[in-house]
Protein backbone atom coordinates (compact mmCIF):
# COMPACT_ATOMS: atom_id res chain seq x y z
CA UNK A 1 0.00 0.00 0.00
CA UNK A 2 1.05 3.59 -1.13
CA UNK A 3 0.56 6.93 -0.24
CA UNK A 4 0.37 7.36 3.75
CA UNK A 5 3.53 8.77 5.94
CA UNK A 6 2.55 7.86 8.96
CA UNK A 7 3.51 4.84 10.66
CA UNK A 8 1.15 2.32 11.92
CA UNK A 9 1.07 -0.17 14.76
CA UNK A 10 -0.21 -4.32 13.64
CA UNK A 11 -3.39 -3.82 15.51
CA UNK A 12 -6.59 -2.79 13.55
CA UNK A 13 -8.72 -1.04 16.39
CA UNK A 14 -12.62 -1.48 15.56
CA UNK A 15 -14.45 -0.37 18.32
CA UNK A 16 -14.34 1.61 21.56
CA UNK A 17 -16.76 1.42 25.02
CA UNK A 18 -15.20 3.38 28.09
CA UNK A 19 -11.82 1.96 28.96
CA UNK A 20 -11.59 -0.55 26.21
CA UNK A 21 -11.21 -1.19 22.88
CA UNK A 22 -11.67 -4.31 19.98
CA UNK A 23 -9.93 -4.99 16.86
CA UNK A 24 -10.38 -6.86 13.79
CA UNK A 25 -10.11 -9.88 15.13
CA UNK A 26 -12.38 -9.47 18.16
CA UNK A 27 -9.65 -9.03 20.68
CA UNK A 28 -10.20 -6.54 23.65
CA UNK A 29 -7.44 -4.27 24.94
CA UNK A 30 -7.48 -2.04 27.88
CA UNK A 31 -6.84 1.27 26.99
CA UNK A 32 -4.67 2.91 29.50
CA UNK A 33 -3.17 5.74 26.99
CA UNK A 34 -6.77 7.02 25.85
CA UNK A 35 -5.27 7.37 22.76
CA UNK A 36 -2.55 9.93 24.18
CA UNK A 37 -5.46 11.36 26.69
CA UNK A 38 -7.74 11.98 24.16
CA UNK A 39 -10.86 10.27 25.68
CA UNK A 40 -11.09 11.41 29.31
CA UNK A 41 -14.75 10.53 29.64
CA UNK A 42 -13.61 6.46 28.32
CA UNK A 43 -14.61 5.65 24.78
CA UNK A 44 -18.16 6.55 23.74
CA UNK A 45 -19.17 8.42 25.97
CA UNK A 46 -23.47 8.70 25.68
CA UNK A 47 -23.57 12.29 26.51
CA UNK A 48 -20.56 13.66 24.22
CA UNK A 49 -21.75 10.80 21.58
CA UNK A 50 -25.41 12.51 22.28
CA UNK A 51 -24.62 15.63 22.22
CA UNK A 52 -22.43 15.45 18.78
CA UNK A 53 -25.57 13.86 16.88
CA UNK A 54 -27.95 16.43 17.75
CA UNK A 55 -25.61 19.04 16.49
CA UNK A 56 -24.76 17.04 13.12
CA UNK A 57 -28.17 16.91 12.26
CA UNK A 58 -29.30 20.69 13.68
CA UNK A 59 -26.22 22.23 11.67
CA UNK A 60 -23.05 21.02 11.51
CA UNK A 61 -21.09 24.24 10.26
CA UNK A 62 -21.21 28.09 10.19
CA UNK A 63 -18.39 30.23 9.16
CA UNK A 64 -17.06 31.36 12.68
CA UNK A 65 -18.27 34.92 12.11
CA UNK A 66 -21.82 34.40 12.89
CA UNK A 67 -23.02 33.17 16.66
CA UNK A 68 -24.06 29.69 17.86
CA UNK A 69 -25.74 29.10 20.89
CA UNK A 70 -23.36 25.63 21.35
CA UNK A 71 -20.08 27.89 20.69
CA UNK A 72 -21.79 30.84 22.68
CA UNK A 73 -22.73 28.30 25.73
CA UNK A 74 -18.81 26.53 25.58
CA UNK A 75 -17.44 30.08 26.22
CA UNK A 76 -19.48 30.64 29.03
CA UNK A 77 -18.80 27.29 30.66
CA UNK A 78 -14.93 27.43 30.05
CA UNK A 79 -14.74 31.07 31.92
CA UNK A 80 -16.72 29.49 34.85
CA UNK A 81 -14.23 26.41 34.68
CA UNK A 82 -11.21 28.14 34.48
CA UNK A 83 -8.96 29.86 37.49
CA UNK A 84 -10.50 33.31 38.03
CA UNK A 85 -9.20 36.04 35.58
CA UNK A 86 -8.77 33.78 32.43
CA UNK A 87 -12.33 33.97 31.00
CA UNK A 88 -11.37 34.76 27.24
CA UNK A 89 -11.39 31.62 25.14
CA UNK A 90 -9.56 31.74 21.20
CA UNK A 91 -10.63 27.94 19.52
CA UNK A 92 -8.90 25.76 17.13
CA UNK A 93 -8.43 21.96 16.14
CA UNK A 94 -5.83 21.02 17.99
CA UNK A 95 -2.94 21.33 20.55
CA UNK A 96 -0.41 22.90 18.33
CA UNK A 97 -2.56 25.63 16.86
CA UNK A 98 -3.40 26.28 20.83
CA UNK A 99 -0.19 27.12 21.39
CA UNK A 100 0.77 29.09 18.09
CA UNK A 101 -2.14 31.23 18.97
CA UNK A 102 -0.72 31.51 22.34
CA UNK A 103 2.71 32.75 21.25
CA UNK A 104 1.23 35.26 18.50
CA UNK A 105 -1.05 37.16 21.23
CA UNK A 106 1.77 37.39 23.92
CA UNK A 107 4.41 38.68 20.79
CA UNK A 108 1.38 41.15 20.05
CA UNK A 109 0.34 41.79 23.59
CA UNK A 110 3.90 42.72 24.87
CA UNK A 111 5.34 44.18 21.82
CA UNK A 112 8.44 41.55 22.45
CA UNK A 113 9.57 38.78 20.79
CA UNK A 114 11.55 36.33 23.12
CA UNK A 115 10.03 33.37 24.15
CA UNK A 116 11.25 30.80 27.17
CA UNK A 117 10.71 27.60 26.75
CA UNK A 118 12.01 24.62 28.80
CA UNK A 119 14.45 21.81 28.12
CA UNK A 120 12.51 18.31 27.11
CA UNK A 121 9.15 20.57 26.81
CA UNK A 122 6.89 19.67 23.90
CA UNK A 123 4.48 22.08 22.59
CA UNK A 124 3.59 20.80 19.11
CA UNK A 125 5.15 20.51 15.43
CA UNK A 126 3.81 23.63 13.74
CA UNK A 127 6.56 25.89 12.70
CA UNK A 128 5.75 28.54 15.94
CA UNK A 129 5.49 25.66 18.50
CA UNK A 130 7.86 23.31 16.77
CA UNK A 131 9.84 26.37 17.68
CA UNK A 132 9.44 25.89 21.63
CA UNK A 133 9.66 22.03 21.24
CA UNK A 134 12.73 20.93 22.72
CA UNK A 135 13.58 17.82 20.88
CA UNK A 136 15.89 18.15 17.95
CA UNK A 137 14.40 15.20 16.35
CA UNK A 138 11.15 17.24 15.56
CA UNK A 139 12.90 20.14 14.80
CA UNK A 140 16.29 20.03 12.74
CA UNK A 141 15.27 18.66 9.19
CA UNK A 142 12.73 21.69 9.15
CA UNK A 143 15.07 24.69 10.17
CA UNK A 144 15.02 27.50 10.52
CA UNK A 145 12.46 28.09 12.64
CA UNK A 146 11.13 30.90 14.57
CA UNK A 147 13.97 32.88 16.17
CA UNK A 148 14.44 33.93 19.72
CA UNK A 149 13.57 30.93 21.72
CA UNK A 150 15.84 30.33 24.65
CA UNK A 151 15.55 26.63 26.88
CA UNK A 152 15.79 26.62 30.82
CA UNK A 153 16.76 23.74 32.53
CA UNK A 154 12.92 22.17 33.60
CA UNK A 155 11.77 23.13 36.95
CA UNK A 156 15.08 25.15 38.26
CA UNK A 157 13.53 28.42 39.38
CA UNK A 158 16.87 30.33 39.82
CA UNK A 159 17.43 29.49 35.81
CA UNK A 160 14.05 30.53 34.79
CA UNK A 161 14.35 34.23 36.93
CA UNK A 162 17.17 34.94 35.52
CA UNK A 163 16.21 34.06 32.09
CA UNK A 164 13.17 36.06 32.44
CA UNK A 165 13.91 40.06 31.01
CA UNK A 166 12.53 42.93 29.93
CA UNK A 167 12.25 41.32 26.49
CA UNK A 168 10.54 38.35 26.93
CA UNK A 169 7.17 38.24 25.25
CA UNK A 170 6.07 34.66 27.14
CA UNK A 171 7.17 31.88 28.96
CA UNK A 172 5.35 28.37 27.73
CA UNK A 173 5.24 25.79 30.00
CA UNK A 174 3.88 22.39 30.98
CA UNK A 175 2.88 21.98 34.57
CA UNK A 176 3.69 18.41 34.14
CA UNK A 177 6.08 17.38 31.42
CA UNK A 178 4.12 14.68 29.32
CA UNK A 179 6.18 14.30 26.34
CA UNK A 180 9.59 14.92 28.10
CA UNK A 181 8.86 12.01 30.36
CA UNK A 182 6.01 12.81 32.70
CA UNK A 183 7.96 15.32 35.03
CA UNK A 184 5.42 17.01 37.32
CA UNK A 185 6.89 20.44 38.74
CA UNK A 186 7.25 21.77 41.84
CA UNK A 187 4.87 24.43 42.63
CA UNK A 188 7.71 26.71 43.86
CA UNK A 189 9.03 26.57 40.24
CA UNK A 190 5.60 27.35 38.79
CA UNK A 191 4.84 29.85 41.33
CA UNK A 192 8.25 31.87 41.05
CA UNK A 193 7.85 31.62 37.38
CA UNK A 194 4.38 33.65 37.96
CA UNK A 195 5.72 36.14 39.79
CA UNK A 196 8.64 37.00 37.53
CA UNK A 197 6.58 36.66 34.34
CA UNK A 198 3.99 39.03 36.31
CA UNK A 199 6.87 41.99 37.55
CA UNK A 200 8.69 42.06 33.67
CA UNK A 201 5.62 42.10 32.08
CA UNK A 202 5.83 39.02 30.03
CA UNK A 203 2.94 36.47 29.48
CA UNK A 204 3.15 33.20 31.11
CA UNK A 205 1.50 30.39 29.20
CA UNK A 206 0.70 26.79 30.96
CA UNK A 207 0.58 24.72 28.01
CA UNK A 208 -2.10 22.30 29.36
CA UNK A 209 -2.79 20.68 26.43
CA UNK A 210 -2.04 16.61 28.30
CA UNK A 211 -2.64 18.20 31.91
CA UNK A 212 -6.25 19.99 31.70
CA UNK A 213 -9.27 18.61 31.53
CA UNK A 214 -9.11 16.85 34.90
CA UNK A 215 -5.91 14.67 34.54
CA UNK A 216 -3.82 15.56 37.28
CA UNK A 217 -6.60 15.41 39.91
CA UNK A 218 -8.19 19.25 39.20
CA UNK A 219 -9.54 20.11 36.02
CA UNK A 220 -6.58 22.44 34.88
CA UNK A 221 -3.26 21.64 36.36
CA UNK A 222 -2.96 25.68 37.61
CA UNK A 223 -5.63 24.71 39.81
CA UNK A 224 -3.61 22.34 41.96
CA UNK A 225 -0.10 24.65 41.27
CA UNK A 226 -1.94 27.59 42.62
CA UNK A 227 -1.12 29.82 40.13
CA UNK A 228 -3.31 31.48 37.92
CA UNK A 229 -1.01 32.04 34.40
CA UNK A 230 -2.27 34.58 31.08
CA UNK A 231 -3.04 31.80 28.99
CA UNK A 232 -3.84 28.20 29.14
CA UNK A 233 -3.86 26.15 26.20
CA UNK A 234 -5.75 23.04 25.62
CA UNK A 235 -6.78 19.97 23.34
CA UNK A 236 -6.09 16.57 23.32
CA UNK A 237 -9.24 15.65 25.96
CA UNK A 238 -11.89 18.61 25.54
CA UNK A 239 -13.66 17.00 22.86
CA UNK A 240 -13.71 13.48 24.26
CA UNK A 241 -12.07 12.01 20.65
CA UNK A 242 -13.32 15.20 18.24
CA UNK A 243 -10.39 17.63 17.25
CA UNK A 244 -11.24 20.50 19.30
CA UNK A 245 -8.17 23.51 20.94
CA UNK A 246 -8.56 26.39 23.10
CA UNK A 247 -6.49 28.99 23.75
CA UNK A 248 -7.88 30.66 27.23
CA UNK A 249 -6.59 34.09 28.46
CA UNK A 250 -6.99 37.13 30.46
CA UNK A 251 -8.60 40.21 29.40
CA UNK A 252 -4.75 42.43 28.87
CA UNK A 253 -4.17 39.31 26.10
CA UNK A 254 -7.82 39.23 24.55
CA UNK A 255 -7.34 43.25 23.99
CA UNK A 256 -4.52 43.46 22.32
CA UNK A 257 -4.31 39.80 20.60
CA UNK A 258 -3.16 41.29 17.14
CA UNK A 259 -5.02 39.55 14.35
CA UNK A 260 -5.82 36.06 14.02
CA UNK A 261 -8.60 33.37 12.69
CA UNK A 262 -8.85 30.16 11.34
CA UNK A 263 -11.43 28.97 9.11
CA UNK A 264 -12.74 26.18 11.60
CA UNK A 265 -12.55 27.74 14.60
CA UNK A 266 -15.11 26.98 16.86
CA UNK A 267 -17.55 25.02 14.58
CA UNK A 268 -21.11 23.50 15.93
CA UNK A 269 -20.20 20.21 16.25
CA UNK A 270 -16.91 20.09 17.57
CA UNK A 271 -18.56 22.94 20.01
CA UNK A 272 -20.71 20.73 21.06
CA UNK A 273 -18.27 17.71 21.77
CA UNK A 274 -16.15 19.94 23.86
CA UNK A 275 -19.43 21.35 25.70
CA UNK A 276 -20.34 17.77 26.89
CA UNK A 277 -17.30 17.06 27.73
CA UNK A 278 -16.21 19.78 30.31
CA UNK A 279 -20.19 19.67 31.91
CA UNK A 280 -19.76 16.01 32.03
CA UNK A 281 -16.33 15.89 33.53
CA UNK A 282 -16.90 18.81 36.06
CA UNK A 283 -20.72 17.66 36.63
CA UNK A 284 -19.22 13.68 37.85
CA UNK A 285 -16.41 15.19 39.60
CA UNK A 286 -14.38 13.53 37.35
CA UNK A 287 -11.40 15.53 38.43
CA UNK A 288 -11.14 13.99 42.07
CA UNK A 289 -11.41 10.82 41.13
CA UNK A 290 -8.79 10.98 39.16
CA UNK A 291 -6.45 12.48 42.36
CA UNK A 292 -7.65 9.19 43.66
CA UNK A 293 -7.66 6.38 41.43
CA UNK A 294 -4.25 8.36 40.79
CA UNK A 295 -3.00 7.72 43.89
CA UNK A 296 -4.25 4.33 44.00
CA UNK A 297 -2.79 3.32 40.78
CA UNK A 298 0.56 4.62 41.84
CA UNK A 299 0.94 2.77 45.16
CA UNK A 300 -0.43 -0.53 43.83
CA UNK A 301 2.64 0.00 40.61
CA UNK A 302 5.06 0.59 43.14
CA UNK A 303 4.26 -2.39 45.64
CA UNK A 304 3.97 -4.53 42.41
CA UNK A 305 7.30 -3.59 40.21
CA UNK A 306 9.21 -2.21 42.98
CA UNK A 307 13.08 -2.19 42.30
CA UNK A 308 11.95 -3.77 38.80
CA UNK A 309 11.63 0.06 37.60
CA UNK A 310 13.59 2.92 38.53
CA UNK A 311 10.15 5.02 39.10
CA UNK A 312 7.19 5.57 39.55
CA UNK A 313 5.96 9.20 39.53
CA UNK A 314 2.99 11.59 38.00
CA UNK A 315 0.04 13.61 39.29
CA UNK A 316 -3.45 12.00 38.96
CA UNK A 317 -3.99 10.23 35.93
CA UNK A 318 -1.16 11.56 34.30
CA UNK A 319 1.87 8.66 35.54
CA UNK A 320 4.97 7.53 34.22
CA UNK A 321 7.32 4.46 35.02
CA UNK A 322 10.79 4.46 34.33
CA UNK A 323 11.93 0.89 33.52
CA UNK A 324 15.62 -0.08 33.40
CA UNK A 325 15.38 -1.45 29.54
CA UNK A 326 13.98 0.07 25.98
CA UNK A 327 10.47 1.01 26.83
CA UNK A 328 8.88 0.21 23.01
CA UNK A 329 9.25 -3.39 23.88
CA UNK A 330 7.81 -3.73 26.83
CA UNK A 331 5.01 -1.72 25.22
CA UNK A 332 4.28 -3.95 22.37
CA UNK A 333 4.24 -7.24 24.95
CA UNK A 334 1.86 -5.14 26.92
CA UNK A 335 -0.38 -5.33 23.71
CA UNK A 336 0.40 -8.47 22.41
CA UNK A 337 0.99 -10.53 25.18
CA UNK A 338 -1.36 -8.61 28.17
CA UNK A 339 -3.94 -6.80 25.92
CA UNK A 340 -3.24 -3.36 27.83
CA UNK A 341 -2.33 -0.38 25.27
CA UNK A 342 -0.05 2.06 26.74
CA UNK A 343 2.61 4.45 25.39
CA UNK A 344 5.98 5.75 25.81
CA UNK A 345 7.26 9.03 26.59
CA UNK A 346 11.16 8.63 25.59
CA UNK A 347 12.92 5.50 25.83
CA UNK A 348 12.80 4.47 28.97
CA UNK A 349 9.31 5.71 30.21
CA UNK A 350 6.48 4.02 29.78
CA UNK A 351 3.67 6.61 30.07
CA UNK A 352 -0.35 5.80 31.34
CA UNK A 353 -2.75 8.37 30.40
CA UNK A 354 -6.11 6.33 31.14
CA UNK A 355 -10.07 7.63 30.52
CA UNK A 356 -10.18 9.29 33.71
CA UNK A 357 -13.40 7.33 34.25
CA UNK A 358 -11.27 3.99 35.14
CA UNK A 359 -12.88 1.83 38.63
CA UNK A 360 -10.39 0.26 40.57
CA UNK A 361 -10.95 -2.99 38.90
CA UNK A 362 -9.63 -1.69 35.78
CA UNK A 363 -6.44 -0.24 37.89
CA UNK A 364 -5.88 -3.68 38.94
CA UNK A 365 -6.16 -5.51 35.34
CA UNK A 366 -3.33 -2.83 34.81
CA UNK A 367 -1.23 -3.26 36.95
CA UNK A 368 -1.39 -7.23 36.82
CA UNK A 369 -0.53 -6.89 33.00
CA UNK A 370 2.90 -4.33 34.02
CA UNK A 371 3.45 -6.82 36.54
CA UNK A 372 3.63 -9.68 33.99
CA UNK A 373 6.16 -8.27 31.51
CA UNK A 374 7.75 -5.89 33.79
CA UNK A 375 8.24 -7.74 36.83
C1 LIG B 1 0.11 16.70 22.34
C2 LIG B 1 0.63 17.98 22.87
C3 LIG B 1 0.70 19.13 22.07
C4 LIG B 1 0.35 19.11 20.60
O1 LIG B 1 -1.00 18.83 20.39
P1 LIG B 1 -1.47 18.41 18.91
O2 LIG B 1 -2.98 18.35 19.02
O3 LIG B 1 -0.85 17.10 18.60
O4 LIG B 1 -1.02 19.47 17.98
C5 LIG B 1 1.14 20.31 22.65
N1 LIG B 1 1.50 20.36 23.95
C6 LIG B 1 1.44 19.28 24.76
C7 LIG B 1 1.82 19.41 26.19
C8 LIG B 1 1.02 18.05 24.25
O5 LIG B 1 0.98 16.98 25.04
Amino acid sequence: MSGFIFSEKPIEIVEGDGAYVTDSNGTEYLDMGASYACVPLGHGHDAVQEAVRDQLDRLTYVQGSYPVEIRTKLYELLAETAPKTVDYTWLCNSGTEANEAALKFARSATGNSKIISTKRGFHGRTMGALATTWKDKYKKPYEPLIGDVEFVPYDDAEAMAEAIDDDTAAVIVEPVQGEGGINPARKEFLQRTRVETATSGAALIFDEVQTGMGRTGTLWASEWADVVPDMITSAKGLGNGLPIGATLCREWIAENYGSHASTFSGGPVISAAAHATVSTVVDEGIPAHAAEIGEYLREELRAELGDDVRDVRGEGLMIGIEVKRGANRILRDLAIDQQLLALPAGRTVVRLLPPLTITEEEADEAVDALGEVIG
